[in-house]
């Protein structure tokens, strides 16, 4: 029977001729199959994964050298370009939409000899907190079902958490690949914003969105990150940083400067026992001799409303493109241009979409610009400021990923206010554009996982993935 722990240990069993990746992927299907109930992928590719594993093991078994991510089963979120695949964002406005190109992300994922199964759920275009905004329904979290699994990327966090994938791409904005991963018990990284090329990526909020990645241990994530990082000339935005061979470079333990923020832990939002959690383990590693020092940060009631002007007005006008012209849906009814817009864009966006397409045209509209975006630009660069000054003394801050574990679902459909709340953790990371992960650490007596999450400087993703891999193994 096939088992999956970790990239490097696949690898060892492919060239000792114990598995192969056609089994590899025979067993990701039959669990796709089994667990479907759970709504995690949007679209299998299974003929498609099966030749391309039987290639790969000709390939391997001819002697040829292997890519670096060689028969590795990857499930990719439904706002990721993939040539000759469907595409929707989990929108109905993009019914029947085909990828004419791939993501560059994705291309270099192919190119080191992954195999792509499929894509998955997630909330539409990006924008929620548990997969409940999809066109495909709402996505279960495996661990118990009557729970969200968390959003956007809840797909993509499921797939990996039901071992129905060895790793998965999501997108993260202001927390959509943390926040599922804490909800699900498995890792979630978001790079510094402009390390992972967004070409190919369908875009939410382009000045925050950054590809994510799920994994199950540390070096698989590193092992990914390493594959698709770096400079593409289609995505003006992407840094000319070097990268580096992350997973190579995991295994150097040192003592970490670490900063906390009391306002955080002692949030009146935070469940209790989350909080006591983490104050233990800040205790436990000032006494393995990291210094741990708690910072100031007066900001932190204004980072979601800072985050949700700017995110909205960015969306209105990315959004603006879905007009029944160009893509997918198009509203048959009408024969005047202006009607026809507004009925295929009344009729195939969703809720949440259509409020934040409001929000944002609200915010950016004459009279109340001012008043709002630009207030939450002038917020944002206050945080961009507080954060360098924290780096520039301290390695890394701690963090919670989510103020409560994964509730049921339908418990905050009716209340966005308190679903936009409870992004309070994640989206400073993507105003101030840092690296950030959250790590499985934590059990709660509810029967729930629970993440850490770790922020580090801009483009020091290396220190990031030491100390998280440090943690993971403590
Ligand atoms: N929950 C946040 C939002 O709805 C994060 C979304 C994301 O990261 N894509 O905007």
């Amino acid at each position: 029977m096939f088992g999956f722990s970790s990239i490097q240990q696949y690898h060892s069993s492919l060239n000792g001729g114990t598995v192969t990746c056609l089994q590899a992927v025979e067993y990701f299907l039959r669990q796709i199959e089994e667990r479907k109930h759970l709504n995690a992928y949007v679209n299998v590719y299974a003929d498609e994964a099966i030749s391309l594993a039987m290639n790969l093991d000709t390939k391997r078994k001819r002697g040829d050298k292997i890519g670096k991510l060689h028969g590795v089963v990857v499930c990719i979120k439904d706002v990721l370009a993939y040539k000759g695949h469907p595409l929707t964002a989990a929108s109905r406005i993009l019914e029947g939409f085909t990828s004419v190109y791939s993501a560059t992300a994705i291309e270099r994922l192919l190119a080191e000899e992954a195999i792509i199964i499929g894509n998955s759920n997630c909330d539409e275009f990006a924008m929620g907190s548990t997969n409940e905004n999809s066109v495909y329904g709402k996505v279960l979290n495996a661990n118990d079902e009557s729970k969200i699994p968390g959003g956007s990327s809840g797909g993509s966090a499921v797939a990996v958490q039901a071992d129905l994938c060895m790793v998965s791409l999501g997108s993260d904005t202001g927390g959509s690949v943390r926040q599922p991963a804490d909800f699900c018990g498995i890792i979630g990284f978001k790079p510094t914003y402009g390390r992972i090329s967004r070409h190919g990526l369908i875009a939410y909020a382009s000045s925050f969105d950054q590809i994510g990645i799920f994994g199950r241990n540390i070096a698989d994530v590193a092992l990914v990150l390493e594959v698709i990082a770096g400079s593409d000339e289609f995505d003006s935005t992407v840094s000319h940083q070097p990268s580096a061979p992350y997973s190579t470079l995991l295994a150097e333990y040192k003592k970490y400067r670490i900063a906390y923020f009391d306002e955080a832990l002692n949030h009146p939002s935070l469940d209790p026992e989350i909080s006591r959690s983490i104050k233990g383990l800040l205790e436990k590693l000032k006494t393995h001799g990291h210094e741990v020092r708690a910072v100031d940060f007066d900001l932190i009631d204004h980072v979601v409303p800072a985050y949700y002007v700017l995110t909205t007005a960015e969306a209105s006008s990315n959004l603006s493109r879905y007009d029944g012209v160009r893509y997918g849906f198009r509203d048959p009814g009408e024969t005047d241009l202006v009607e026809m817009y507004k009925g295929t864009r009344s009729e195939a966006f969703g809720k949440e979409v259509k409020r934040r397409i409001m929000l944002g045209t609200f915010v950016l509209s004459a009279g109340y610009y001012d008043a709002y975006f630009t207030k939450a630009q002038k917020v944002r660069k206050l945080l961009y400021d507080q954060i360098q000054l924290i780096f520039n003394d301290l390695d890394c801050i701690i963090l919670p990923t989510a103020p409560s574990t994964a509730f049921n679902i339908g418990d905050k459909m009716d209340d966005p206010i308190s679903m936009y709340l409870a992004d309070i953790y994640t989206v400073m990371a993507n105003l101030v554009g840092v690296p950030a992960i959250s790590l499985p650490l934590f059990k709660h007596t509810n029967g729930m996982p629970f993440g850490l999450q770790v922020l580090a400087s801009r483009f020091d993703e290396l220190s990031l993935l030491r100390l998280s891999n440090q943690l993971m193994q403590q």
